[in-house]
């Protein structure tokens, strides 16, 4: 058997450059290379009503802002499958199965998990679908038996609790029906992990420290001129580490950006040495990294808008992916059950 890919994202907005960096990019390469059997991109609504249990309009409405934002990045319907986690019946099913393996210490000693739940108004009330979930995000990837998930860092512990469920079971019930799977990451390490413009280390929906995909050139503007760096006179010495401006441009500049922006230097490398030594303000900084993202995320913005005119071909893309998905997990929920000797009645 070839490559299955799965990735997916929590319809809890729209998408962002973090997500564009660390993850949207690779799966647009991926899908071009063509090294795969199948290509599963799920929209993950369960995983998202766990932590929007009370919100259920903006995980019905991110949906189809976020097959635009797959979409207008260049994800091909005609290679990849699209579908809506919870339209898939087998995965509830396969996620109460792998419960039984998972200590309950084990769970709430997930370091992502942990430091989500830190961000997350729950106070003391975190619902036992939340902490739950890396082994529902284990349902969703044996479901189809993936090998390949193309992911920010922020799951590899997601991953590494698939992998352990994944030998429990084959041990425990002497069967290869489950596969184990690895992550793939960006190599550029800013992608690993892109910060907030508000300096949280993490970009995210849920906090609100976004670039996204779909914002026009003044909002990007507004947005990078917001980010805070470190107060100083223009002829000190620029500091680069943790510096979100120089994060952003590890993470999106190449050289050919310098020749149309900023041609008084070659490189990234070139620009960092001068600023580290001093004469070079923050605001024109600024400037070139708006440039640069604007320059990027101007097609992206264009196709969207496009797209946006049609939503119901996006909806006719997901209930098809959605067909084929279940077909998929279906038979592996067969095979689970069977390898349990819970299949009383033949299937
Ligand atoms: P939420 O706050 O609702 O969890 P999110 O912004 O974390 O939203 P997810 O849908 O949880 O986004 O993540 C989708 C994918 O994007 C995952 O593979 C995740 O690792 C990746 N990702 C999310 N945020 C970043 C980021 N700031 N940098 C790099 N990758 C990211
Ligand atoms: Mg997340």
């Amino acid at each position: 058997m070839g490559n299955i890919i799965l990735t997916g994202d929590r319809p809890t907005g729209r998408l962002h450059i973090g997500h564009y960096v660390g993850s949207l990019k690779e799966r647009v390469a991926l899908q071009n290379k063509g090294d795969y059997d199948t290509f599963y991109v799920m929209i993950a609504d369960a995983q998202a009503l766990t932590d929007n249990a009370e919100n259920p309009e903006k995980v019905r409405n991110s949906v189809i802002e976020v097959m635009l934002d797959y979409l207008a990045v260049g994800l091909d319907p005609a290679k990849v499958t699209f579908f809506i986690q919870s339209s898939v019946k087998a995965l509830p099913e396969l996620t109460a199965y792998y419960m039984n393996f998972v200590p309950y210490s084990r769970v709430v000693r997930n370091p992502t998990v942990k430091s989500e739940i830190k961000t997350k108004d729950f106070g003391r009330s975190v619902p036992i679908g939340f902490i739950n979930y890396p082994v529902s995000q284990a349902a969703d990837i044996t479901a189809f038996k993936a090998n390949l998930v193309p992911v920010g860092e922020d799951q590899e512990p997601m991953l590494e609790q698939t992998r352990e469920i994944v030998r429990t079971f084959n041990r425990i019930y002497k069967a290869e029906v489950l596969k184990e799977c690895k992550a793939i990451l960006p190599d550029n390490k800013a992608c690993l992990r892109l910060p907030g413009t508000d300096g949280n280390e993490k970009m995210s929906k849920s906090i609100g420290n976004c670039i996204y995909l779909a914002d026009d050139a003044a909002t990007i503007k507004k947005k990078v001129n917001s980010i805070v760096t470190f107060p100083r006179e223009i002829e000190a010495p620029g500091i680069l580490d943790g510096n979100v401006l120089f994060i952003y441009l590890d993470a999106f500049c190449v050289d050919d950006d310098f020749k149309k922006f900023y041609p008084e230097f070659e490189n990234l490398a070139a620009l960092k040495e001068a600023y580290a030594k001093g004469g070079i303000g923050d605001g024109r900084i600024k400037q070139f990294l708006f440039e640069v993202l604007d320059a990027e995320l101007e097609p992206i913005r264009e196709r969207r808008a496009e797209l946006a005119k049609n939503p119901e071909k996006l909806m006719e893309i997901l209930k098809e992916g959605t067909k084929k998905a279940n077909l998929a997990a279906d038979q592996t929920l067969t095979e689970v059950k069977q390898a349990m000797g819970i299949n009383y009645f033949g299937a």
